[in-house]
């Protein structure tokens, strides 16, 4: 696991690098984020934003959505993995918004994972993005780069959240899934992580090159007093 000065470099450098990071997932409206968070487990954000416009044309509201019903709803998403799951529980998930919360996204962990095809992850998102707590959802690229690079080591999502929660500098805990999310996708690739050009080998405990080069022992000079700049 890496130091906790090297934990602020870290995020030092990819929040020096992208100050406002912004979800890649499409939507106008705290319905649609959830919607949209929930319609993107297993799938890419790509994917669903291809979905989504004419689905939130159709119906922009739960109350809209329970409308629409489970046939058109599913034709709308059905270019989705898991369509036919997605749209039961996005039916049932509607049906509740409506019959306990007059139709909004409730700002509450407890309540959003009462709602079918909710779980942690998508609350935790629903939760940052929309309500401004300092959460970080575990997906399959965040999980990666905090074991890979020491940042935060785990066995499960769960593990590597709570530890994150403890290891990021508050300054960075609003932003930190986004920039770790960005740098999974993007640079710390899983099958082939782009360590030569990754703007925090420096700091990470399991850099890698394509060509069997282990930028470990770049990263270890980093950290002498021989220290690199730490502009992007
Ligand atoms: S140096 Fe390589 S393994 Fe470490 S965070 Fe960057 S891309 Fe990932």
């Amino acid at each position: 696991m890496i130091s906790d000065a090297e934990v602020e470099r870290f995020f030092a450098t990819l929040a020096a690098a992208n100050p406002d990071p912004l979800p890649e997932l499409q939507y106008s409206s705290v319905f649609e984020l959830l919607v949209a968070v929930m319609l993107s487990a297993q799938a890419t954000d790509a994917g669903v934003n291809k979905a989504t416009p004419a689905l939130f044309a159709r119906a922009p509201s739960a109350q809209a959505m329970l409308a629409l019903g489970l046939e058109e709803i599913t034709q709308h998403i059905r270019s989705i993995g898991l369509y036919r799951t997605k749209a039961r529980n996005l039916l049932q998930t509607c049906a509740l918004l409506v019959e306990r919360h007059d139709g909004e996204v409730p700002h509450s962990r407890q309540a959003l994972e009462a709602l079918p095809g909710v779980g942690r992850k998508t609350a935790n998102v629903v939760l940052n993005v929309a309500f401004g707590e300092p959460t970080i959802a575990v997906d399959t690229h965040v999980f990666r780069v905090a074991n890979r690079s020491g940042l935060a080591p785990g066995r499960n999502p769960l593990q590597v959240e709570q530890l994150l929660l403890r290891r990021v500098p508050a300054a960075y805990l609003q932003h930190a899934h986004h920039w770790l999310i960005l740098h999974g996708r993007y640079v710390c690739l899983a099958r082939r992580p782009l360590c030569e050009s990754c703007r925090v080998s420096a700091w990470c405990e399991h850099a890698w090159c394509e060509h069997g080069r282990n930028l470990q022992s770049r990263a270890q000079s980093a950290r002498s007093p021989q220290r690199p700049p730490e502009s992007p």
